[in-house]
């Protein structure tokens, strides 16, 4: 009788763990913030407009997620103006995991160059925003954009968003190599599938 007790105890707790094991993991969101759009192109060099390559480079990234345990939500994804406030309201109506508002740099410098992410300073979130921004910046950077700086800042949409929220900064636009690979098909694919690598 004891022994059946045993075993009874035993076959309850692999039932338990087995149980524990299968249970759907809550998804992951993560918002996709294409900067500027419409009559704001943001930066522009050679031609090429920051607004339009970081619209590709979002589609990209929704594109290419074929994890059902995370949901990747684009904020713009048409080329329309979109004010900040307007962005931040769609944000926390979704409560999302992180937010990652896209840029690409510019500088009178052309040497100026690399990937850079700007965190906000704000308390709750700062822990969470910036291992995110670590691991992206890790991720996304290499021999074709290389490593920059995780710097503070006071963003609107930083400062705004109630969840971890990052901004990425996909090197610069006024650099010649920066704006080839950002340009290259392969570079673009190649940025989308790393931030997606990094975020699942
Ligand atoms: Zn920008």
């Amino acid at each position: 009788m004891k022994t059946n007790i045993k075993i009874l105890g035993i076959f309850s707790a692999v039932i338990l763990f087995a149980l524990l094991a299968f249970k759907p993991l809550e998804k992951k969101v993560i918002v996709i913030d294409a900067g500027h759009g419409g009559q704001d192109l943001g930066a522009v060099a050679n031609g090429v407009q920051e607004k339009t390559i970081l619209e590709t480079i979002s589609k990209k990234i929704k594109a290419l997620n074929k994890d059902s345990n995370v949901e990747i939500v684009l904020l713009r994804e048409g080329d329309h103006f979109m004010e900040l406030s307007e962005r931040v309201s769609i944000i926390n109506k979704l409560n999302p995991d992180l937010v990652i508002s896209l840029h690409i740099n510019s500088s009178e410098n052309m040497d100026a160059n690399g990937v850079q992410a700007f965190v906000s300073a704000k308390k709750e979130f700062y822990e969470k925003s910036k291992e995110n921004a670590e691991k992206i910046i890790n991720e996304v950077s290499g021999e074709n954009l290389l490593k920059g700086k995780i710097a503070e800042a006071n963003f609107y949409i930083l400062k705004n968003s109630n969840c971890p929220a990052i901004t990425l900064e996909i090197g610069y636009l006024s650099n010649n190599k920066d704006r080839v690979y950002l340009l290259s098909e392969s570079g673009q694919n190649e940025i989308a599938t790393k931030i997606l690598e990094s975020v699942k």
